[in-house]
């Protein structure tokens, strides 16, 4: 059973709190448009439940998306602050989650087998169980299959109501974005990042905390969407990914870049499969066909056929493994030796 879970607060970030950023991997400040914004950015009221949640629909509503024009990381320019988005996502509660629960175990169970396949091949070997850190683990699902296949396993996760949603089901979850949590260094074997490195802010300076939170060796996992993929370019600006709560749009290339930048050694890619009901996938086309998208669930419902799970793959989404390697990456990047 799932409760008791926090209201949350009607916070709507403001839309003058924006700003801009130089380019995550390389430092330029050198980026050219992509894809003009689809969204006024200073007339959009930015309310979290719309656009910070995980099964937000928010597709096709972004600002604008640019390229930086020496190392070609996409990402969106201007944005809202980094103070305003955390406070979006802390307040955010996405009761609709947990009505797709079963699809959601489904696709976190074969994270979990992948991963351990990985991780038996190149990771460290600790007496005890493996210690496992899910960052932004949301309600805590993957964490709780880790936990049942005998992981140490504890995750962070800055939203106020799913933190509690995963503490209610018995699991070890920290309230807090994963630098507020102020781990200690070098004591997890795995940390997972499952469709979360798009959302950071910064995501070289959350990567250099997972290189200091792992144990040497120690492995990160990642999914992300991929931009270069076959669909992101025949789609355009159309690509449903692009949306205002990704800040981020890696390539294979530009992510092997930045991990490499941050002290880590790829060790597999692999393309990702998610598993949703049925009801679900028809709801995601409510942004462009809000009627045919409403019929289209009524009548699975009738057909007893919203609660059945289907495999989704497009190729745009990838899993990247990769293993902490010496030496240090200083704030800058650049390695130094200790
Ligand atoms: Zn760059």
């Amino acid at each position: 059973m799932i409760a008791p879970c926090c209201p949350a607060s009607a916070v709507v970030a403001a839309p003058g709190h924006l700003e801009q950023v130089p380019c995550n991997l390389c430092g330029a400040w050198d980026a050219a448009l992509l894809y003009p914004g689809t969204i006024d950015l200073l007339d959009e009221q930015i309310d979290p439940q719309q656009v910070f949640a995980c099964t937000s629909s928010h597709y096709g509503r972004y600002g604008p998306v640019v390229r930086c024009r020496r190392c070609g990381l996409v990402y969106l320019n201007p944005r809202l602050t980094a103070a305003a988005i955390e406070a979006a996502y802390e307040a955010v509660a996405d009761t609709r989650y947990l009505a797709e629960r079963e699809g959601r175990v489904h696709t976190f169970a074969r994270a979990l087998s992948e991963l351990e396949s990985v991780w038996e091949r190149h990771g460290p070997r600790p007496a005890g169980p493996g210690r496992l850190l899910d960052v932004g683990c949301h309600i805590g699902v993957f964490l709780e299959l880790a936990v049942q296949r005998g992981w140490d396993a504890e995750g962070v996760e800055p939203s106020r109501w799913a933190a509690s949603c995963g503490r209610a089901r018995g699991l070890r979850v920290r309230c807090s974005t994963l630098q507020g949590a102020a781990l200690p260094s070098a004591s997890y074997d795995v940390v997972t990042l499952w469709d979360v490195i798009e959302h950071f802010a910064d995501p070289a300076a959350e990567l250099r905390e997972v290189w200091r939170l792992l144990r040497p060796g120690g492995l990160v996992g990642i999914t992300t969407m991929n931009i270069d993929s076959l669909v992101a370019r025949v789609l355009g600006p159309r690509w449903p990914w692009l949306m205002q709560m990704h800040l981020y749009y890696f390539s294979e290339r530009t992510l092997r870049a930045l991990l490499a930048r941050c002290g880590f050694e790829v060790l597999a890619v692999r393309p990702h499969r998610r598993i949703v009901r049925v009801s679900y996938l028809l709801s995601r086309a409510e942004r462009w066909l809000p009627q045919a998208s409403r019929l289209a669930v009524a009548a699975a419902e009738r057909l007893r056929l919203a609660d059945y799970l289907v495999p989704i793959d497009l190729g745009d989404i990838i899993t990247v493994y990769a293993r902490r390697s010496e030496p240090h990456p200083s704030p800058n990047g650049v390695a130094v030796r200790r």
